[in-house]
């Protein structure tokens, strides 16, 4: 106890619980008004923080008002404002009131739905949502749970993977006879475009670094992966007495925005028996619209398909989406059935168990989320914000190929424009677009990053930050322009 006469806080008085979250509502509120004020990329300098907050914990409590204070004072310039109309970055992270109001139901019940009998309403929501979302998608019913399939939501992408890789990794194993000296013999496949979370993933279930294939890509793909080269090494692998079993094609790669052709890469999966991933994160909430549904041709072919919700669907992080056609192979590879996890509704097999479906045993309820993003938006809103970014992305990219000056260096194919600064001489290329981003970013106007296919260096620009509007794509171009202006002078003289 403490000396003075002062009650502890209760962690959770009912009063204080409805006080002190308006204030921080509001607090939030009122950063959205203000979010253009602030540098897009933060401007601190490492170890910023440490100078400012006291090292150790305050033995006695700290008033909200005071702790508001120090996250605006210490914590708001440390933060790199990813909900900024200005952020043009990586890939968007876009939020919704939706999606917000999701996390706080899920966050108020903080239930912790493993299995279906730890929480009925999060794993059966869970499966309807998954299920509204592969129809949206167009998904064949093998991967729904009203058809053969079904799904589950992980935090990220390289979850996804690492679960589809277990899954396969252990069906080969299997096939081979269980014997896992095996292991050195089983061979994954992707393009040198595929997210680096895929040789991560690879890496974690026991894949040998040496057995990692990756397809060369050119400009004449679009940097899109081609079948016959795979073709090429699975069977050159096949000689040398290796098991291919498993390879991760993209729709809408990280650098450039490739899209891998699906119906040919799936025939070449099938034909060998690979397990197919389709990992479409960022590009995957475009094909609900029915205009972008044919980057998913061939899906039927795919062993998984996986999507982020949080980055282009108004589902505030985390959220990732993956489907599986064979749910007993994740369940084969992941399940664990410890004493004091038994019941009933477990041993009846008529419930998913979610834990058997992730690396974790404790889940958050993230379906409520998602559920309620396609439901306060409806299906036809949520294809109109796809469409909007695509136009806006239009636009800008408009802009950029009618000035000579410049040049789109791969097709855009959604809302990610890659593109550079043409200098004179083509040894100065990477140079002049490295420090034309630099000044763009310094200037604390907007934020941008960068990719390199094919050796050249390019920059990123990609659209869709919730708050995004045209006037705020006017001035990115005013500034690329005004920047560019000042380094061609010193360039091309
Ligand atoms: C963003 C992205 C990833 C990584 O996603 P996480 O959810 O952060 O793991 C992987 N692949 C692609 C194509 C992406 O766009």
């Amino acid at each position: 106890m403490t000396s003075n006469s002062e009650k502890p806080l209760h962690p959770l008085d009912p009063v204080s619980f409805t006080d002190e979250s308006k204030a921080v509502i509001d607090f939030i509120a009122d950063y959205y008004k203000n979010i253009e004020k602030y540098p897009v990329q933060s401007k601190v300098e490492t170890g910023y923080l440490t100078a400012k907050l006291p090292d150790s914990a305050p033995y006695c409590p700290d008033s909200l008002e005071d702790i508001l204070e120090d996250v605006k004072e210490s914590i708001l310039p440390g933060l790199t404002h990813w909900q900024s109309p200005s952020f043009f970055a990586y890939y968007q992270a876009s939020s919704s009131t939706a999606g917000f109001l999701g996390e706080m139901l899920c966050s108020g019940f903080n239930v912790v739905g493993f299995n279906w009998i730890s929480s009925p309403a999060a794993t059966e929501l869970e499966s309807i949502v998954l299920d509204w979302m592969g129809k949206m998608l167009k998904l064949p019913s093998s991967f729904l749970f009203s058809g053969t399939g079904g799904g589950v939501i992980h935090g990220t992408t390289c979850e996804a993977v690492v679960c589809t890789l277990a899954a396969a990794r252990d069906k080969a194993l299997r096939e081979l006879g269980g014997n896992w000296e095996n292991i050195t013999k089983l061979v994954v496949y992707a393009s040198d475009q595929t997210h680096f979370t895929f040789r991560k993933a690879a890496k974690l279930v026991g894949i040998p670094p040496s057995n990692f294939r990756l397809i060369q890509t050119s400009f004449a793909t679009e940097f899109s992966m081609s079948p016959e080269p795979l073709r090429l090494a699975i069977e050159d692998d096949i000689e040398s007495g290796l098991v291919p079993f498993y390879i991760c094609a993209t729709i809408g790669t990280t650098a450039c925005g490739a899209v891998d052709p699906i119906a040919e890469l799936g025939k070449a999966a099938n034909k060998y028996k690979l397990w197919l991933h389709i990992d479409a994160a960022h590009a995957g909430s475009a094909c609900i619209c029915p205009e972008f549904r044919h980057f998913l041709d061939g899906v039927e072919l795919a062993n998984s398909v996986s999507m982020n919700p949080h980055k282009w669907f108004l589902t505030n992080m985390d959220c990732c989406c993956l489907w599986v056609k064979e749910p007993r192979y994740l369940v084969d590879s992941l399940s664990s059935n410890p004493e004091y996890l038994e019941n009933n509704a477990s041993k009846s097999k008529a419930v998913v168990d979610y834990k058997d479906w992730q690396v974790a045993l404790s889940r958050r309820f993230r379906a409520l989320k998602l559920w309620i993003v396609i439901r306060r938006h409806g299906v036809a809103n949520l294809m109109h914000h796809i469409r909007s970014d695509i136009s806006l992305a239009k636009q800008f990219e408009a802009l950029v190929a009618k000035d000579d000056r410049f040049e789109i260096v791969v097709p855009r194919k959604l809302v990610l424009i890659f593109f550079r600064l043409k200098p004179k001489h083509e040894l100065d290329s990477g140079e002049l677009n490295c420090k034309l981003l630099d000044a763009i970013n310094s200037s604390g106007r907007a934020f941008m990053t960068h990719g390199v296919v094919g050796g050249i260096y390019a920059i990123r620009c990609v659209i869709g930050a919730t708050l995004t509007e045209e006037r705020h794509l006017k001035d990115l171009w005013n500034l690329i322009q005004e920047k560019a202006r000042f380094l061609l002078l010193q360039y091309n003289e």
